[in-house]
């Protein structure tokens, strides 16, 4: 079943979705939490959204089907998600960002429009460079991850921008 997807990706990504989904309401009774009508529609969202959205950019994007959702519920139930690991932070600008996305992976951020994409990784482990690095930089610093931020500017950007340029030419 397909729960309205804004986003155009129909295929497998869908059938992963809806695993997550189930992994997510599974833990969240786990946590303690019971799975109300609320709470399934922050993890429904959530759990289909690629964009790595603030806890606020979700709040803004339920309340408009659920005029009585409070933040809390929204924070509350990503915080319970995170400490299941089952959902990760990034952390970018000032609010923290989640990630649905348990797979290894680093992250291309966008300079212009700050979009954030996954680029799928085999490993986090820190390479034995990074190893030497830090053991040379940050003596006794013990790793647990080597995550990567490439910058520059998104495709949908890139096109702006050279359309942008042609038509001054
Ligand atoms: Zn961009
Ligand atoms: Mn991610």
């Amino acid at each position: 079943m397909k729960s309205g997807s804004s986003h155009g990706h129909v295929s497998h990504a869908d059938a992963h979705a809806s695993e997550r989904v189930a992994a997510m309401l599974r833990d969240l009774k786990e946590a303690g939490l019971k799975a109300t009508p609320q709470r399934v529609a922050v993890i429904e969202t959530f759990a289909n959204d690629p964009t790595h959205p603030t806890a606020q950019e979700l709040f803004d994007r339920l309340r408009e089907r659920f005029p009585a959702m409070s933040f809390a519920t929204v924070y509350n139930t990503l915080d319970a998600l995170a400490s299941a690991g089952l959902a990760s932070t990034l952390r970018l600008g000032t609010a923290a960002r989640f990630d649905p996305n348990t797979t290894p992976h680093h992250h291309a951020v966008c300079d212009r429009c700050g979009a954030v994409n996954d680029i799928p990784t085999e490993s986090m482990a820190p390479t034995d460079d990074a190893k030497r690095h830090l053991a040379s930089a940050a003596p006794g610093f013990v790793v647990r991850a080597e995550e990567r931020i490439f910058r520059g500017i998104c495709g949908e950007c890139g096109a702006l921008v050279s359309r942008g340029e042609r038509k001054l030419s």
